[in-house]
C-alpha cells in the first residue's frame, strides 16, 4: 500500500510515527514522508542555507527505511489555512495516491502541527472531486487518516498501537539526521551529536515509546487516533 505522512517539521514524523513507518517500509509498503515547512523559521543564519541542511537531513532520515522524501517548502510559523496552501495539500494526495495519512492532531501545541491536520483533513475530501483544477487525476480512494501523537503525548489518548519495538534502532537512526535540530547554532562546525542517553531526541522518544508500550504490553509502541469522519471509517487494520 501507499503511506503518506505528513508531519510540519523536520523530526516530527520520527518523533511521533518514524517507527510506523519503519515497519511499513519494512514490510514492503511504498512509503513518502512529506515535510510541510523548510526549516527557515527557528535557527539564525542564512534562510537558503538552512533550507538545504533541513532538506537533505529529511532525505537522509528518509533513506534510513527506503521512503521518499518530500518538503513542501513553506516558512515554519507562516503556515495558513488557505487556498494556495490547502493546494498544495491536494496535489500531494493526488500525486502520492495514499492507502493511508499519517499526520498531527487537530489540537497539538504548534501551530503548524494544528493547520497540518486542518489541511489535510480538508485536502483529502477535495483530492476525490472530479472537476478540482489539478495537475493529477483525482484521487478516488476513500483515505483513512490517523492522527500520531500530540506533543509529549498531551491529551492524547491513543485508540490503536504499533509495536515498534523490532525497529527501535531505525527510529532512532531516523531521528539522529536531524542534527540541526539539537545544534545550538546550525553553523556550528564542530558540533558533535550528544550520546544517546545524553541528548533530548533519545529521552523524549524513550518516555513516550516506553509509556505506550506500557499500555500495549511491548517494550516500545506508538499510538494513534483515527480521524471519525464519513469516508474515513473501514474495517480492515490499515496500521502495520
Ligand atoms: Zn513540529
Amino acid at each position: 500500500m501507499n503511506v503518506l505522512a505528513i508531519g510540519a517539521h523536520g523530526d516530527d514524523l520520527e518523533l511521533f510515527c518514524g517507527g510506523t513507518l519503519a515497519r511499513y517500509a519494512q514490510r514492503g509498503d511504498h512509503v513518502t514522508m512529506c515535510v510541510v515547512t523548510d526549516g527557515r523559521g527557528r535557527p539564525k543564519g542564512d534562510e537558503a542555507e538552512i533550507i538545504a541542511i533541513r532538506k537533505a537531513e529529511a532525505e537522509a532520515s528518509a533513506r534510513v527505511i527506503g521512503a521518499d522524501s518530500v518538503m513542501l517548502g513553506v516558512p515554519d510559523g507562516g503556515l495558513w489555512f488557505d487556498p494556495p496552501t490547502r493546494h498544495l495539500f491536494v496535489e500531494l494526495i493526488r500525486r502520492t495516491m495514499p492507502d493511508v495519512i499519517i499526520t498531527h492532531p487537530e489540537h497539538d501545541y504548534h501551530p503548524d502541527h494544528k493547520t497540518t491536520s486542518r489541511l489535510v483533513m480538508d485536502a483529502v475530501q477535495i483530492a476525490r472531486t472530479a472537476n478540482y483544477p489539478s495537475e493529477y487525476a483525482p484521487h478516488r480512494k476513500l483515505v483513512p487518516v490517523a492522527f500520531m501523537e500530540a506533543e509529549c503525548g498531551i491529551d492524547f489518548n491513543p485508540e490503536d498501537y504499533v509495536d515498534v519495538t523490532p525497529v527501535w534502532e531505525q527510529k532512532l537512526q531516523m531521528l539522529e539526521q536531524h542534527r540541526s535540530q539539537l545544534m545550538p547554532s546550525i553553523y556550528d562546525p564542530n558540533f558533535v551529536m550528544p550520546k544517546r542517553e545524553e541528548n533530548g531526541f533519545y529521552h523524549y522518544v524513550y518516555v513516550l515509546g516506553g509509556f505506550r508500550g506500557l499500555a500495549a504490553n511491548v517494550k516500545f509502541a506508538e499510538g494513534f487516533r483515527w480521524w471519525r469522519a464519513a469516508s474515513r471509517i473501514v474495517t480492515y487494520r490499515v496500521l502495520p
